[in-house]
């Protein structure tokens, strides 16, 4: 539990907060405090937060669809608009699947999936920063899902080509130009690699759609985030590659999730040779 602190104490944090521009002052000052270890560690992490740090590394978790999720410094911090995404991977997915999450950061849409998924056969994780690996295996110990370090799809076993019902990804999306006008928060502490989508911010997803139809299994999904102006240009590439697209928006949290299904009447399809 977090080191008592006198209610004059406790005002004086939540005005301090409020005036560094926290919208959720009394929120955070209650989870400082409910972090512990004594006045000093408390007055160092708001001092952290009062320079701009996101909480979520302060405190070294984040909540996600109702979980708690370790986040490590620099590791992209779940964002509440991804439930979107959680909700149509877990729509399209039936029993005993094969799913993988690819650009997995933290893991936290493997950890809810885990959850949500009727008994997954298989459940992996994959991310190119050794840092967001250790953070993900930590969090995927529990539901045993392996996180493998590497670019998409390279880590994986072949033997799990064409297999695979499931593949999820928050992949970086962000049109680089833009990456200026991010909250400071994601511009200067989470990982440029986590959010830089290059050109037109569809860098990392075209390379991720162009290759999963190698590892989908017939009637399979590839299930993604993109951000708002990307959706025509994401639907062509989905097309393109051979999956069939669709778009679910949620206008609330400002969130869009875009489905790839891999049909299943693939003519000359692997199974057959
Ligand atoms: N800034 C975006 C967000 O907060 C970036 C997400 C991404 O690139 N995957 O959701």
């Amino acid at each position: 539990m977090g080191a008592p602190v006198s209610p004059a104490a406790y005002e004086a944090l939540v005005a301090r907060l409020r005036q560094a521009g926290c919208v959720w002052a009394e929120e955070e000052a209650r989870l400082l405090v409910a972090a512990g270890g004594g006045p000093q560690r408390l007055a160092g992490l708001v001092d952290r937060r009062v320079a701009g740090e996101p909480l979520e590394y302060l405190l070294g978790w984040a909540e996600f669809c109702g979980e708690r999720i370790d986040v490590d410094p620099g590791v992209f911090v779940p964002r509440a608009r991804t439930a979107l995404l959680v909700s149509a991977a877990a729509r399209v997915t039936g029993p005993a699947a094969s799913v993988v999450e690819l650009c997995c950061g933290s893991g936290a849409i493997s950890r809810v999936l885990a959850r949500r998924l009727a008994a997954p056969r298989l459940l992996a994780a994959v991310d190119v920063d050794p840092a967001a690996v250790a953070c993900a295996r930590r969090n995927l110990a529990a539901v045993g899902a392996p996180v493998f370090v590497g670019d998409l799809f390279d880590p994986l076993p072949v033997a799990w080509r064409g297999r695979l019902d499931l593949v999820v990804a928050n992949a970086p999306y962000v049109p680089t130009a833009a990456m200026a006008l991010l909250p400071p928060e994601a511009r200067r502490y989470e990982s440029a690699a986590a959010l830089d989508g290059g050109p037109d911010g569809l860098a990392v997803l075209r390379r991720l759609a162009a290759a999963a139809p190698d590892w989908l299994a017939p009637g399979g999904h590839l299930v993604v985030e993109v951000g708002q102006g990307q959706v025509d240009r994401f639907r062509a590439v989905l097309t393109e590659v051979g999956l069939a697209p669709s778009v679910v928006r949620d206008e609330a949290s400002d969130a869009i999730a875009m489905l790839g299904r891999y049909p299943d009447d693939v003519a000359g399809g692997r199974y057959e040779n």
